[in-house]
């Protein structure tokens, strides 16, 4: 068994909240959240620096990105804005070193909210099931909004 959570993810054997996934990339719900629907696209294939991904697998990233973006926008979620973000590398806060770009939905004046969350989002084990029963609502949500022409 593959010691990268996110090669986990992928091949079935760590549950996630997950919203799309096609032959190149995986999108699912982030485990600690720093805003309801904290998204996560990665890639299929492991690497940590994004240079290491094929330039093909790297721009279908940010086009699958692009779509979830815009279905949290339909959905509601991310309708003031939102922060597409990837920590490439240790050194760059990387703690799971296989790429993945963030989609972080932001509100007007939420900054104070998000670096509390940003902060103190990992002490929180408790209420599991709970959590994941939210974050599974959160992903169905935002897989029905997703455009139409990223679905198959
Ligand atoms: P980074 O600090 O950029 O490496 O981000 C890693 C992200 O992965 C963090 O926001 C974590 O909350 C998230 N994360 C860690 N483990 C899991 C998991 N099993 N399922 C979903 N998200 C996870
Ligand atoms: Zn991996």
């Amino acid at each position: 068994m593959t010691q990268c959570i996110f090669c986990q993810i992928v091949n079935k054997e760590l549950p996630a909240s997950v919203v799309y996934e096609d032959d190149l990339c995986l999108v699912f719900m982030d485990i600690f959240p720093i805003k309801p629907g904290h998204t996560l696209v990665i890639p299929k294939s492991h690497g940590a620096f994004l240079h290491e991904l094929d330039d093909k697998v790297r721009e279908h990233l940010f086009i699958v990105a692009t779509a979830v973006l815009q279905a949290q926008r339909s959905a509601g979620i991310a309708k003031d804005g939102a922060n597409l973000l990837v920590n490439d590398g240790k050194a760059a806060n990387q703690h799971v070193p296989h790429v993945h770009v963030h989609i972080l939905p932001r509100d007007q004046g939420d900054i104070g909210k998000v670096a509390w969350t940003f902060l103190t989002r990992m002490l929180n084990f408790f209420g599991k099931d709970k959590k994941k029963v939210k974050l599974d609502a959160l992903a169905k949500d935002i897989r029905q909004h997703l455009p139409s022409t990223i679905m198959k």
